[in-house]
């Protein structure tokens, strides 16, 4: 068995605790032996207030994953990929689709491998999906996104800014998930951003994508709903087939009928993807889903509502 790789984690806040601590810890692949965060530590591992102290103080460090929010991923991946260290970037992999194209070239230069992370891929039901559609013609779309903002964003005051992607931080969870399971390539033609009258990025948003073959695909993402979430993708076909693929992702119903797909697992199987990528010497950037999301700031219409207050 060949030695785990010492990795640390950098932006420790809610997805670092709630799946990337967990997931490393059950991997027996990697070893974390440090952190980089301002104002948080993790127990038991060397604590760091920036990825570049980690770098400098920790030679032993072979990769990096970096968990804080995407305005600040293109400085950390690029400090930690000139370093020489495998580097795997949380949702959305930047601030910009073009920084991910230069992110991809600093790890070819340096030899080692960039993943940029899309977790809803791993939820259990998408590769069902995806073999179910590969053989089929898909007639329809309809994805509803639909969340509490004030419940799984309390506080988080980057969603807002400039780079934060407002409701597309979830949407682009949505789009991740349709660019893998879709045969065909899709674009958007038109959308509907609707922005709070005292904020920079929309609170919801309707996005019209088609195909060569002219499919019509209709997202809807909005962060006014609940108190339950809405996370679900409904695909109809042309020999009358239905799929829906709902909860993220954790169920998966084709013509009506619930299909047996396993236990969630989307973070173990992240880590075990990044483990496989170092160990084959590759890596994986799909940079469409974020190019979903700038084409819809290019395209859309913008609307004011009414203002969000915490
Ligand atoms: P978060 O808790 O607000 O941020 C993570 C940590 O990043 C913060 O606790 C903070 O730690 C650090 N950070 C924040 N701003 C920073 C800055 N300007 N410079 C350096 N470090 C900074 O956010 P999160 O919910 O974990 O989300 C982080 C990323 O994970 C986002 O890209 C999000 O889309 C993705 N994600 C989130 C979820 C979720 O359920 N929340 C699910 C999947 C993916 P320090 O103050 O200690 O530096």
């Amino acid at each position: 068995m060949t030695n785990p790789v010492a990795i640390g984690i950098a932006g420790v806040g809610k997805i670092a605790r709630d799946q990337h601590l967990p997931a490393l810890a059950a991997n027996h692949s990697f070893h974390l032996i440090a952190g980089a965060s301002r104002n948080a530590t993790v127990d038991g591992i060397n604590n760091y207030p920036n990825v570049e102290a980690m770098l400098a103080a920790e030679p032993s460090l072979q990769a990096v994953s970096l968990c804080a929010p995407p305005q600040v991923r293109f400085a950390q991946a690029s400090a930690a990929l000139s370093a020489g260290k495998h580097v795997m970037l949380e949702k959305p992999p930047g601030a910009s689709v073009a920084e991910i194209g230069a992110l991809a070239e600093l790890a070819l230069q340096n030899q080692v491998t960039l993943f940029a992370s899309w977790h809803s891929r791993y939820a259990p039901g998408v590769e069902a999906a995806r073999a179910w559609l590969a053989s089929r013609e898909v007639k329809s779309v309809h994805v509803q996104w639909k969340e509490d903002v004030r419940r799984w964003h309390p506080n988080q005051e980057w969603i807002w800014q400039p780079g934060g992607l407002g409701v597309f931080d979830p949407g682009i969870n949505a789009l991740s998930i349709i660019t893998r399971i879709l045969p065909r390539t899709f674009f958007l033609k038109a959308a509907e951003l609707l922005v709070p009258a005292n904020r920079h990025n929309p609170i919801a948003a309707n996005l019209d994508f088609t195909d060569a073959a002219g499919t019509p695909i209709r997202a809807e993402f909005d962060w006014r709903h609940g108190p339950e979430e809405l996370w679900q993708i409904d695909v109809t076909t042309q020999d009358g087939g239905a799929l829906r693929l709902s909860q993220g992702g954790k169920h998966l119903e084709i013509d009506g009928k619930t299909v047996d797909i396993g236990p969630e697992r989307e973070y173990p199987n992240l880590y075990e993807r990044f483990a496989d990528l170092i160990a084959n010497g590759t890596s994986d950037v799909d940079v469409r889903p974020l190019q979903h999301v700038a084409d819809a700031m290019l395209l859309g219409e913008h609307k004011t509502v009414e203002a969000f207050v915490e």
